[in-house]
């Protein structure tokens, strides 16, 4: 029988994105919390013995080509390792597309993972994450997932202890937004600082696990750009709101829109009514899920609290931002408007960040070099043990409820609405 390998893409929401600066290569300079939820694309790999990439998907809109990012990945190690076997990639889409929720790159970050084991090129997390950012700027985040700080393109990750649990509504409007055109739309000059979002405040919440502290804390410099655009964002943010959500926010550079609640009830009802009633005008797909946290970072939770944490210099939230050489801020207060990074610890030409200190000009992630705070996503082969990736050989974190209000094709521990969707 051909060898296949079976897989979850998980898609991301931002709890908080920052925009710090353009760069003069074209890119941003970003600082991003983000956060995997249980809402996932299955993606089914099959070697074959003819060479060459067949991709077939669910949706007939989206490209069968080097235009898919599954496929890009796909052909990239492929290539790079001389395979004369082919591939049919199967990709079955639940999330929705060009929403801000990262499908694509987590798409192209499952392939990179399953091609790698299906012929066995035993190349680390670490080697797979540098691959990734040749195909998307996320994707070595999709390829780490759970909680982590984002920074430099969003290449440079810090992987952070689990942001407290809570269910997530998500809220897919009829629209689609193109993340560039968000981008080169921001008006990052003449900015207030307030519209720069409290990144290291948040940080602080995620280590005292506070939940509501964290919600507080929440924002997106994006939303100037998008809901300037599609006023109705704000309205289905009020509506979470009105649900009883204790944060709600548009996620990347939209147009999805999610709500955080403390209460099931609360978000199940959120749900509906978004989906069938006061919502439904602006709602196309909606979604009730949780948190997703590969096992890997349960180190994490082991770790002392934060004051010494990442490298030895993280500050208590309320002592002015984070020092050098830690999260990248500037001493005194967090990002500095158009300002880019000052550290001490080490700068990276072009900007970002690299934890624990050294200078890296260039690009890519590197992993190992200190960004690792109290160990974790690369120990003991963790990623693909008990992580979720590969369907059905794994447990399922958040305690095995699987819920069917809606058919849960691509949810796990939540609800969802599958239209759009291909249900299972
Ligand atoms: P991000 O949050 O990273 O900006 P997104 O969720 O906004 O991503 P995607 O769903 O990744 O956006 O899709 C963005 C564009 O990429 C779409 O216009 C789509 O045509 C193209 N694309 C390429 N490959 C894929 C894929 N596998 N899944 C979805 N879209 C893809």
């Amino acid at each position: 029988m051909a060898k296949q390998i079976a897989l979850k893409a998980y898609g991301k929401i931002n709890l908080g994105l920052d925009v710090l600066r353009k760069r003069d290569d074209g890119y941003h300079d970003v600082c991003m919390i983000m956060q995997t939820v249980k809402l996932f694309d299955k993606i089914e790999l099959v070697q074959e013995a003819q060479s060459g990439i067949a991709l077939r998907s669910n949706l007939n809109y989206l490209p069968d080509n080097e235009s898919n990012l599954a496929y890009r990945a796909a052909s990239m190690l492929l290539e790079e390792f001389g395979i004369t076997q082919g591939l049919t990639i199967n990709l079955q889409k639940f999330l929705p597309v060009a929403a801000g929720l990262a499908g694509g790159s987590s798409d192209a970050a499952a392939v990179l993972v399953g091609v790698n084991r299906l012929f066995e090129l035993g190349l680390s997390t670490k080697q797979l994450m540098e691959r990734g950012i040749k195909v998307g700027a996320d994707v070595p985040y999709c390829i780490l997932r759970g909680t982590a700080l984002a920074q430099g393109i969003g290449e440079v990750l810090t992987p952070l202890p689990q942001a407290p649990p809570c269910y997530v509504v998500l809220a897919k409007p009829p629209l689609s937004v193109s993340t560039r055109i968000v981008y080169e739309a921001l008006a990052l000059d003449g900015m207030p600082p307030e519209a720069h979002p409290d990144i290291d405040g948040m940080i602080g919440t995620i280590f005292r696990k506070d939940l509501y502290a964290m919600a507080s804390k929440m924002g997106n410099i994006l939303e100037s750009v998008t809901i300037t655009k599609y006023p109705q964002l704000n309205r289905l943010k009020e509506l979470m709101r009105s649900y009883g959500a204790i944060g709600s926010l548009m996620s990347g550079s939209g147009p999805t829109v999610f709500g955080l609640f403390d209460d099931q009830q609360k978000a199940q009802a959120a749900y509906q009514d978004l989906r069938f009633g006061n919502g439904k005008e602006f709602v196309k797909q909606a979604f009730v899920t949780e948190f997703y946290q590969p096992l890997m970072t349960e180190d994490l939770e082991k770790r002392p609290a934060p004051q010494k944490g990442y490298g030895g210099g993280f500050r208590k939230p309320g002592g002015g931002g984070h020092k050098p050489g830690n999260f990248g801020h500037q001493q005194g207060g967090g990002p500095r408007p158009g300002g880019g990074y000052q550290q001490g610890g080490g700068t990276r030409q072009g900007g970002g960040y690299q934890p624990g200190g050294g200078s890296r000009p260039g690009g890519g992630y590197q992993p190992g070099g200190g960004s690792r705070p109290g160990g974790g996503y690369q120990q003991g082969g963790g990623y693909q043990q008990g992580g979720g990736y590969q369907q059905g050989s794994t447990p399922r974190p958040g305690g095995g409820y699987q819920q069917g209000v809606g058919q849960a094709g691509g949810t796990q521990g939540g609800t969802s609405d599958a239209s759009g969707t291909d249900g299972v």
